[in-house]
Parts: C-alpha cells; structure tokens; sequence
C-alpha cells in the first residue's frame, strides 16, 4: 500500500488516542519539534507493527531476566537458541544458584562475553534466594542490585512480566534511531531515556522500544538504512 494512502488510514480513535497521551498523559510535556515528531513517527510504527513484542523466549520473569542479562552484546536470535537447555538445566534461581560456574559457562558460551554472564548470573541466582525468596523483585532499585543487572534490563523485565513501566529501554537500536529520527541530539542510552521520557507518551514508555527495534532489524539498520523503502522516509530529518 503506497505510504500516503496508509497515513490516511491510520484510525480517527488511534489519532485520538495519541492527541489525549500528548495533551494529559506524560509526565512531563515538552512541546518542542522533537516531541511532535516523535508522535508522528509513533502513530506510524504502531500502523505498521501492530503486534510487535519482546523478541525473546520465556516461561517466567526469572527466564526474562536471564534471557536479557544474555543478550547484551548479543542477538536475540543466538539468546533463543541457547535458552532452552539453559532453562531445562536451571529453570529458576534455587537451580542457578547451586550451578557450577564451568556447566554454565558452556552453555552460554556463545553469547559472547559468557565468563562475566556466568558469573552473574550464579551470583544474581544467589541473591535472589537470599534476599527475594526466590523470586524476581518487582521494582528498579532491588533489580539494579542483581549483578549484571542494569536500568535496562530491569526495565525490560518489569515492563514485559508486569506492566511496570519505570522507565523507556535504549539499546543500540533505540539509541540509533531516536538520534536518527531527531528525537534526540543526546549519545549515551541514560541521556537518550531521559529525553524520551519527555516526549514519549507514558502508555507508550513499554511499546516504543518494541517498534524502534523492529524497525532497526527492518530499513532502518546500522549500515545502509533503506530510507527508499522506509514509511518515515517522509519525515525523517536524517533521510537522503
Ligand atoms: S528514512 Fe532512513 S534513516 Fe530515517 S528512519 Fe527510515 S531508514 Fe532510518
């Protein structure tokens, strides 16, 4: 479908939607070029990535927040694959805490980085049942605490497992295209969260991330964006 007719398709409800989130529902309303670009954009990676989500595979928020912690520097296609044997050997963090590092280590060793990984995530194992009972704690100061754990991850469990949204994921995906796309002049992924946490409607803090690493995957990738075949080619302050 040609990009224009698809704009003009985009709901009356799904605009409405985004003009109430502008007005009354974020935190703090910064009406400024960027903010009504980021709105635009939103309303068109939510028309064309309806059903987006987290791309990697869990049963439990401990696997989600193992599943993260590995896939830093790493696909989330690769953290699938090596996910399952992983949970079937330890699927919760009473079985992780009591893991030997080396069975662990081989398991995830192509992650990348997998001695750190493995390290944290036993140590991660034995807080949780030390201090949390087991369980995966449900705020960002207690997350950030687990080793290997940062904002990112925690955001990232606590967003998808419960709907807690205490903060907007950057990772390299979000930080190219937010720069890209104009929401943010900012470089590093603490500076890039604050921004958007400006501009972002709150309802949308957990889906954005979702929809700009879609994109990222898709035309918008590192090297060679395909800005041609891109439907915010038209918008986009960073396209030829
Ligand atoms: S127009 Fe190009 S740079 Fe802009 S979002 Fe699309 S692919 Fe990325």
């Amino acid at each position: 479908m040609a990009i224009k007719k698809v704009k003009k398709s985009i709901s009356r409800r799904q605009k409405l939607s985004f003009k109430e989130a502008s007005s009354g529902k974020m935190t703090r309303r910064k009406s400024n070029s960027s903010q009504r670009q980021c709105l635009q954009n939103l309303q068109l990676l939510n028309h064309y990535y309806p059903h987006v989500r987290c791309a990697l595979n869990y049963e439990t928020p401990y696997q989600l927040l193992v599943a993260t912690v590995l896939s830093a520097q790493c696909t989330d296609e690769r953290v699938n694959q090596v996910t399952p044997e992983l949970f079937r050997q330890y699927p919760d963090p009473v079985a992780m805490s009591q893991a030997r590092l080396d069975v662990v280590e081989k398991l995830i060793h192509s992650t990348g980085f997998y001695k750190n990984k493995s390290k944290n995530l036993v140590e991660a194992a034995k807080l949780l049942v030390q201090k949390h009972q087991g369980q995966v704690p449900q705020n960002l100061e207690s997350l950030v605490q687990l080793p290997g754990v940062g904002r990112k991850t925690a955001n990232v469990v606590l967003g998808n497992v419960w709907g807690i949204v205490s903060g907007i994921v950057v990772d390299t995906h979000v930080s190219r295209l937010t720069q890209r796309l104009g929401w943010t002049k900012e470089k590093t992924p603490e500076k890039i969260e604050n921004d958007l946490m400006k501009i972002v409607p709150k309802d949308q803090w957990i889906q954005v991330s979702h929809l700009l690493i879609q994109h990222g995957r898709g035309p918008c990738k590192a090297r060679s964006p395909d800005c041609s075949h891109c439907f915010l080619q038209e918008s986009c302050p960073s396209a030829p």
